[in-house]
């Protein structure tokens, strides 16, 4: 057993961490707290600010699937770490669930104005099926679903094994892509979870050690193999209505008169222990008392009465979070890098720092330590993969290239790179 793991339950292997399964980093141990739908009461916040402080570095990140992570977890203090986590709530009901507890959803679900459906409690139908087959506990870490209730804050870009998007009629299915992509077809209503649990059997049915994700499936079998038993209907035409990802920060209203959600941000989405509890308190005082974390590497508050959005949004400022998505940080995205991983070719979070004092108006940009992408599943508008300490290779966006997109230059300072980023990317 890895020394970082816990021995309260010995996790199955795998390199991701888990909550039972701290793995090495090059600053310690990384624990990865999944959380059902990306929600977080303020006294689970609070606890795992404490454990992080007293077991760890103190340090948190927020990640691209709505999930958080605690870094620096001493190994003397893994055991304790992981108890005092279960003891806030925070564990899967069945520990060997752990890892397949991935389901996106919007963190404004339920109270979006724009959405076809609520989807929590389709969302909670889902978890406990995930939690409750043994089988399905056979699923990869990475293997994940997403659930759209066609809200105007949703991550459309995000690659998906399964997902499952709310039209009119109810809602389509598709399989290894994204909600941009054309569904396979309708689910007939009140049919949603029968469906997933026997697709997800099928999925196991045929795959072998090599195909531990869905697009690895579909690359040996049509896709007709996957949906033997399932009863599709025909796909609505109405297409999925447009996104709206500034909405993830800042004071915007709800479907329930009277009441905002307040999105904000830490810098590349990591945040101290003591921001983290201190947004907890923030949320119980005025807001319902639960956070939210997005797929973009921020929070969520919701359900704050109209009245107390502009005094929670200079509170959140006075922490040093963004609530601006015009902000240069908001628009910067940077993986773990050198510093805390060993496959870093450059200190990619430095470097972004560095670099939102130049950041061309409207650019976004994501430093990548190595081609892995750990900090963006999609394809970002400017990517910056790191090829020395301090020198990058940047790329724009194109969806016929794989990868990052299409090469515009090589070996860049941060100066020269901040030079680049203000032509147009059709510029060589
Ligand atoms: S993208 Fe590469 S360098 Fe960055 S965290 Fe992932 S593995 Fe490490």
């Amino acid at each position: 057993m890895n020394p970082l793991s816990s021995s309260a339950t010995v996790p199955r292997p795998s390199a991701c961490p888990g909550l039972l399964r701290i793995v090495p980093a090059r600053d310690g141990g990384l624990c990865r707290v999944k959380l059902p739908g990306g929600r977080l009461t303020a006294d689970q916040a609070r606890a795992i600010a404490a454990a992080s402080e007293r077991w760890a570095t103190g340090v948190l990140e927020l990640t691209n699937r709505a999930n958080l992570q605690l870094r620096g977890v001493r190994p003397e203090g893994a055991d304790a770490l992981v108890a005092d986590l279960q003891a806030a709530g925070l564990g899967p009901s069945d520990p060997a669930a752990d890892d397949v507890r991935n389901l996106l959803l919007s963190p404004a679900a339920g109270r979006d104005p724009q959405q076809q459906q609520d989807v929590r409690p389709l969302a909670a139908e889902l978890l406990a099926l995930l939690e409750g087959d043994r089988r399905l506990h056979g699923l990869s870490a990475k293997f994940a679903l997403q659930l759209d209730g066609g809200e105007a804050l949703a991550r459309l870009d995000h690659p998906h094994d399964v997902w499952l998007s709310a039209r009119a009629e109810g809602f389509v299915l598709g399989l290894a892509g994204t909600l941009l992509d054309a569904p396979l077809g309708l689910i007939p209503v009140g049919h949603e979870v029968a469906t997933v649990a026997t697709l997800l059997h099928r999925f196991l049915d045929l795959a072998g050690p090599e195909q531990s994700r869905m697009r690895q499936l579909l690359a040996q079998y049509p896709v007709e193999e996957l949906l033997v038993g399932l009863d599709l209907l025909p796909t609505p035409s109405q297409p999925r209505a447009p996104a709206e990802t500034a909405r993830r920060l800042g004071s915007h209203p709800q479907r329930q008169a009277g009441f905002h959600w307040v999105g904000t941000q830490p810098a590349l989405g990591r945040l101290p222990a003591a921001t983290l509890a201190a947004v907890a308190d923030l949320a119980e005082r005025l807001g319902n008392g639960d956070l939210h974390l997005t797929p973009w590497q921020g929070l969520l508050l919701p359900d704050v009465p109209v009245d107390k959005a502009a005094e929670l949004l200079a509170l959140l400022a006075a922490l040093e979070l963004t609530t601006d998505a015009a902000a240069p940080l908001a628009r910067l995205v940077a993986c773990t890098g050198s510093q805390g991983c060993a496959k870093g070719q450059a200190d990619t979070k430095g470097d972004a720092l560095r670099l939102a004092g130049q950041l061309p108006a409207d650019v976004e940009v994501h430093l990548s330590g190595c081609p892995r992408s750990c900090a963006l599943a999609g394809q970002a508008p400017h990517t910056l993969l790191a090829v020395a300490p301090g020198r990058y290779d940047l790329f724009a966006r194109d969806a016929t290239q794989p990868g990052p997109g299409r090469r515009r230059a090589t070996q860049l300072s941060l100066d020269e790179a901040a030079a680049w980023l203000a032509r147009s990317p059709s510029d060589a």
